[in-house]
């Protein structure tokens, strides 16, 4: 059935096939407009844009969709993947850095979306320091130890152990990616992120009892604190 509306269609204008695919990207929104939707919508099979135009994507172009992932990208997005790329370094992204495998955007949508990768920078140090989760579960843990009697409270965890990407950037921000014990300088899987007080005993995952350990120190403060027990 498909074969045969393709070969029929072999005689349809390039127009008419770019106009069906604006009015499905219209009833769709263009957002998430892609060829299984089309193929729901649309009057023409995908397979036969392909055949027309090459690819689906150079169909869409050349009927004025230009859709791609990146202009849908919010700025949380953009924020966390520099989250993520700065605790695999261990500090700040360098311009030319921001690529793959390290991020998962490119440059672009960060000069488009804040008009420059030094601009880019400022709002994520902006989004960094201002008021989060972990802020707000410790006021509640602090009114909290304050009005109990009981050890049993106290002990109750009201961060997560999990320590967000967020936490982890103000940490590297705070000390830098050195160990606080030995100074050596630590990247990637190498860096790790040691509960000050640990949390086992009721340390709370929160910036001021965070630090950076080298891998051989941190396995050596886990080790002293099991023999302490
Ligand atoms: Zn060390």
């Amino acid at each position: 059935m498909k074969y045969e509306l393709n070969m029929y269609h072999r005689n349809t204008p390039d127009q008419e096939l770019l106009d069906d695919l604006k009015k499905v990207a219209d009833q769709i929104g263009m957002n998430e407009f892609t060829r299984e939707q089309y193929n729901q919508k649309g009057n023409f099979a995908s397979t036969t844009f392909e055949k027309r135009f090459g690819t689906w994507n150079k169909a869409l172009e050349k009927a004025g969709l230009k859709i791609t992932r990146k202009q849908n990208l919010s700025e949380k997005e953009l924020f966390e993947n520099i989250e993520e790329a700065w605790v695999k370094l261990g500090r700040q992204p360098l311009y030319e850095e921001m690529k793959k495998p390290l991020s998962k955007y490119s440059q672009m949508p960060y000069r488009k979306i804040f008009g420059g990768w030094r601009k880019a920078l400022e709002a994520f140090i902006e989004y960094i320091n201002s008021n989060n989760e972990e802020v707000q579960e410790t006021e509640e843990n602090e009114q909290d130890e304050n009005n109990s009697d009981t050890v049993e409270i106290a002990i109750k965890h009201k961060t997560k152990r999990n320590i967000s990407e967020r936490l982890k950037v103000q940490v590297l921000m705070r000390d830098g990616n050195k160990c606080k014990l030995c100074g050596i300088t630590v990247t990637g899987e190498d860096i790790h992120f040691d509960h000050i007080k640990p949390w086992s005993k009721g340390g709370k995952t929160v910036l001021e009892n965070l630090q950076v350990l080298c891998a051989t120190h941190n396995l050596a403060k886990g080790n002293l604190e099991y023999n302490e027990k």
